[in-house]
């Protein structure tokens, strides 16, 4: 645990007490601190007392006189569509709002550090897609290279819940966009943003909302090297504003759609193949296409992201290479779970809406696409556009055939995944690959995308 400085005899309050919200309140106690706990739950209230914290109704009169600080959660909206009840109480106090993320890098240096050759160094990355695979695998470099590392943040463990860093630990952090928008204090040493298309936009009040959280991670802090993706407006916009000048080598340009040959520092990857460039000379390549755990160019973006994180605190190419190719992927994003009679299963269960889904179509070739579920609004254009290698679709969930109707491939409404499994093994031959990417949410018929993915894992694994 991270024990949070610099409140220590104050009253904070607390506002969410799902797992990030609980490792606050411990680690504000851990402080010195006495958090003060409140969520609409009674579940997670009674979860809260047994652990010993005093629960306190923040919305009755007076519940912010003398009160430091608000933590709030990043699932409670603190500004739009429209601020929690809670939020609108403490701003009303000129109570300042802040989350586990601000409360971390406020706390994160210590004394002890003076006894360390290497100081701690934060990587955060930030991005619409592919901020988990990103992460992951920066944390996965590091451990190849033999460097400590811990992964916390949207991904693994909340932020404040991580062990105290040894000497030159390499602390990988994936945040979102709610989390980037609270936080009062966001100094990672190094920045990654991935890309950007249109995500959660009623909780920033449009792209513009949405893209000016993201920036405050580069903004607020002014990291040492900021890794952006430049492969969208924003991203080229962003490293504009970062840069002094066009060779400054603060910024780390990465792209998997244009060659990047200014005289800065660049990594991109074309035709399965990355490239660094520095000052307009190619410094490293690796070919990426025996990467199992990379498949597709959106992994190579992703790939291009970490490596470039990884550079940024010296890492050197071979190593980052031999670490792409003992990286596993994640569970339910591109994941070959199996591969039978010259036929691969691929479970990209976090496919949730039709541009993840679509990378994904992009990634393979004779593919039987196991799809649907709740449908997200906007359409299936963008799926439609992406479905050249698909051979057939198998259609599940509850609204199948109405989705099927929508497609403009050859489609079966199988409505389970049980059935949506036999029908694509059945028609798959070799060199094919069966893949579920549903480009729809799973509630439906599953609890989370996980579920979902399981059970794909499941029937697959049963007939195999
Ligand atoms: P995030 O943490 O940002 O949601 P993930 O790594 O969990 O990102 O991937 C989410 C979904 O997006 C998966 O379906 C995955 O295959 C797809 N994806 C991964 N990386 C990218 C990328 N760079 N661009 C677009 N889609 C991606």
């Amino acid at each position: 645990m991270i024990p949070v400085q610099g409140l220590a005899g104050a009253r904070v309050a607390v506002l969410g007490l799902g797992r990030s919200g609980l490792v606050a309140a411990r680690a504000l106690e851990a402080g010195g601190a006495t958090p003060v706990c409140w969520d609409d739950n009674p579940d997670a209230r009674d979860k809260a007392t047994s652990e010993g914290f005093a629960c306190l109704d923040l919305k009755r009169a007076g519940a912010f006189d003398d009160v430091a600080r608000l933590i709030v959660s990043p699932g409670i909206p603190h500004l739009y569509p429209a601020p929690n009840p809670v939020v609108v109480a403490a701003l009303a106090a000129g109570v300042p709002v802040d989350n586990d993320i601000g409360l971390f890098f406020q706390s994160f240096a210590t004394s002890a550090w003076h006894n360390f050759d290497t100081a701690p160094r934060v990587i955060a990355v930030t991005g619409s897609n592919g901020k988990s695979t990103t992460s992951a695998l920066i944390h996965h470099i590091m451990e190849v290279a033999g460097r400590p590392s811990q992964l916390a943040g949207n991904i693994g463990r909340g932020v404040l819940d991580i062990d105290p860093p040894h000497d030159g630990e390499v602390i990988v952090l994936e945040l979102s966009s709610y989390q980037t928008d609270l936080a009062r204090s966001l100094t990672p040493d190094v920045a990654v943003f991935t890309n950007l298309t249109p995500d959660h936009l009623d909780r920033h009040a449009g792209m513009g909302g949405y893209y000016a959280a993201k920036r405050r991670l580069f903004a607020e802090g002014g990291p040492d090297r900021a890794v952006i993706g430049v492969d969208e407006d924003e991203g080229r916009f962003l490293a504009g504003q970062m840069c002094e000048a066009p060779a400054d080598d603060r910024v780390i340009r990465i792209s998997v759609d244009a060659k990047l040959t200014g005289p800065g520092w660049n990594v991109h990857a074309r035709k399965g193949f990355l490239a660094e460039t520095r000052k307009g000379r190619q410094v490293a390549s690796i070919d990426l296409r025996g990467v199992a755990g990379l498949p597709g160019s959106h992994n190579h973006q992703n790939a291009c992201a970490a490596y470039a994180a990884a550079r940024a605190v010296g890492i050197a190419p071979k190593v980052i290479e031999q670490a792409f190719h003992s990286f596993a992927g994640l569970p339910h994003r591109s994941q070959v779970i199996a591969e039978a009679g010259g036929v691969r299963y691929v479970n990209d269960s976090k496919a949730t809406n039709v541009d993840s889904a679509a990378k994904a179509l992009a990634a393979f070739e004779n593919i039987h696409w196991i799809c649907g579920g709740l449908q997200k609004d906007g359409g299936l254009e963008v799926v439609n556009a992406a479905s050249g290698s698909v051979k057939a679709a198998y259609v599940i969930g509850r609204e199948a055939a109405q989705f099927a109707m929508q497609l403009e491939v050859e489609t079966q409404v199988c409505t389970s995944m049980a059935a949506a499994v036999e029908a694509a093994m059945a028609a798959a031959e070799p060199g094919d690959v069966v893949l579920l990417a549903p480009a729809a949410a799973s509630f439906d018929q599953y609890d989370s995308f996980e579920r979902r993915g399981e059970d794909f894992v499941a029937q697959v694994t049963k007939r195999l």
